[in-house]
């Protein structure tokens, strides 16, 4: 694995990427659903709906770009039935149509795997990362200290980690940090407390204008609105903090904002529900 903080953001499309995907004229965002878990409603909400079972579902987040194709996170693994743990299989019930696997998502829309130049994974619980292993000629983009604590976590975070989908032979982590930029308008920035080195994604779009992909930042929307903690966190107080900040950008650019396991999202006019399939955003 290499491991460099890249100097500056800004990365320039490669030759390869430019003429692959040429016809592309405008930037698009493409919600991606990757399944569901049945979960006791308080894994999201802190102590709250404890024996309420909810459908959890798992996006990834498709950016097409005139430059460079990225993806955000990569949802659950479509092996989960091999490299996930039983204890975890019988704790979180998983539910994935084969419609619903990443790489079929991507081949429906006419991508291929190798099309895929960037990942940032927002962080890298097991469910964020599950299918890094589909793009071994990716750069994949992570903080510094969410890598840190991944293949070294706490005994309070470790259940959340599963080497057995991050850690790929091959696989390229560079280490970012706030404020990175791919092309103009796709940016990183830092929102610890879900995890430590938790990060999310702003895009600029011509006809949607600011849109956030939060991540496990804000997973769902009584997390904002209440405002509660989610069931999982390592610092309280950051995650308050981050959960404002993003708060606060969609309120400044009457944005949009797509919290992490929800199938509403927050646009100027209010909560919105995810049509079925594919939504996408330009
Ligand atoms: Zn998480």
């Amino acid at each position: 694995m290499v491991l460099k903080l890249f100097p500056k953001p800004i990365l320039i499309a490669s030759e390869r990427t430019r003429s692959r995907r040429g016809t592309v004229v405008m930037r698009r965002v493409h919600v991606l659903p990757c399944g569901h878990e049945l979960d006791d409603k308080c894994v999201l909400t802190l102590l709250k709906g404890c024996g309420t079972k909810i459908k959890l579902p798992y996006y990834a987040y498709l950016i097409e770009d005139p430059e460079c194709t990225i993806l955000v996170d990569t949802g659950l693994s479509i092996r989960w039935k091999e490299l996930h743990p039983k204890v975890i299989q019988e704790l979180f019930p998983t539910h994935m149509e084969e419609q619903e696997h990443l790489d079929r998502l991507l081949e429906s829309m006419g991508f291929s795997r190798s099309d895929v130049d960037y990942v940032i994974n927002t962080h890298l619980h097991y469910d964020h990362c599950g299918n890094n292993e589909m793009f071994p000629q990716a750069t994949f983009l992570v903080s510094e200290s969410e890598l840190a604590h991944a293949f070294a976590p706490g005994w309070w975070e470790a259940s959340s980690y599963l080497r057995s989908v991050f850690d790929i032979p091959g696989l390229k982590y560079e280490l970012v940090k706030e404020g990175f930029e791919i092309g103009r308008g796709v940016g990183i920035i830092s929102t610890p407390g879900h995890s430590e080195g938790h990060q999310s994604v702003v895009v600029e779009l011509d006809n949607t204008g600011t849109l956030v992909i939060a991540g496990d930042a804000i997973s769902t929307r009584e997390n904002l609105e209440d405002p509660i903690l989610p069931g999982f966190y390592v610092d309280a107080r950051q995650y308050a903090h981050s959960m404002d900040r993003l708060k606060g950008i969609i309120e400044l650019h009457e944005g949009v904002l797509l919290p992490s396991h929800s199938r509403e999202y927050l646009t100027k006019d209010g909560w919105k529900e995810f049509t079925d399939g594919v939504q996408s955003f330009t």
